[in-house]
């Protein structure tokens, strides 16, 4: 990780208020019900789901996603052989909660101007091929860490990124923010701030939405909950309770960022 010393995390740029922020239900994630080495059996899935969101936040320079959702990739039939791949099983939701909110704008998948990924695991990645005019921001750390033979090893699936798209690798070279290492400014304009929050992988990246005078983390696998959060990243739910900062996971609550 490289750190510029001496620079501030950047200001952010005030806009008119009317922006919104929505956590969208992209897909459900069924595990098993077991756990230990028997999960590795086949069957015994859970009789319960968890949400994939996506989270689309409306920036004066174009609408910002986050994360794709697990798109149409089934599971696991389709998906290369992998124990983890066998763990989990990705199902559609209907209706289209991001077609409904991009026709509520009156907005198509092609005004979408960025697509920032926490991660490169298959529920992330999955809705890709569906924002064809995005810049896809990934993480250089994550994007390096998925590649080749050693990629696929640790559950990679890079066909399920689209052919031809080139992603913008980012790395936290502005310096460091309340408990984050380091900062990326994605629009340019303090905004969208991406922020390393490595664990579930090394090179797992949350965005920090500082917007209409609203301020989101959305934090991917980091946690799902407020309350998750406090356990596993203490440091990063203090500082969101300081700073009154919502949180929102990938696989938490759909309707709101919950408030500390
Ligand atoms: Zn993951």
């Amino acid at each position: 990780m490289r750190v510029v010393p001496g620079r501030r995390p950047p200001e952010v740029q005030e806009y008119p208020p009317q922006v919104a922020i929505e956590v969208l239900l992209a897909g459900r994630v069924r595990g098993k019900r077991r756990t230990g080495p028997l999960r590795h059996l086949p069957g015994g899935w859970s009789r319960s789901t968890l949400p994939v969101n996506v989270l689309l936040v409306d920036h004066p320079g174009g609408l910002c996603l986050f994360d794709a959702g697990p798109g149409r990739i089934g599971s696991p039939d389709g998906l290369p052989w992998h124990p983890w791949l066998r763990l989990a099983r990705f199902e559609p939701v209907e209706p289209d909660a991001l077609a409904a909110a991009l026709e509520r704008r009156g907005a198509s998948r092609d005004d979408i101007r960025w697509v920032v990924l926490s991660h490169l695991h298959v529920d992330h990645v999955g809705g890709l091929a569906g924002v064809p005019a995005a810049d896809v921001v990934v993480s250089r750390m994550e994007w390096a860490r998925a590649q080749g033979l050693r990629g696929r090893v640790r559950g990679y699936v890079p066909r399920l990124w689209p052919d031809g798209r080139n992603p913008v690798l980012v790395e936290p070279e502005l310096p460091a923010l309340g408990p984050f290492a380091g900062c990326h400014d994605v629009a340019g304009d303090g905004t969208l701030l991406v922020v390393p929050t490595p664990e579930h992988t090394p090179g797992h990246i949350s965005l920090l939405v500082r917007l209409d005078g609203r301020q989101v983390l959305c934090g991917g696998d980091v946690a799902s909950s407020l309350e998750e959060l406090a356990a596993v990243r203490p440091d990063i739910a203090d500082w969101c309770a300081r700073e009154g900062v919502d949180y929102v996971g990938a696989h938490g609550p759909t309707n709101a960022a919950a408030r500390p």
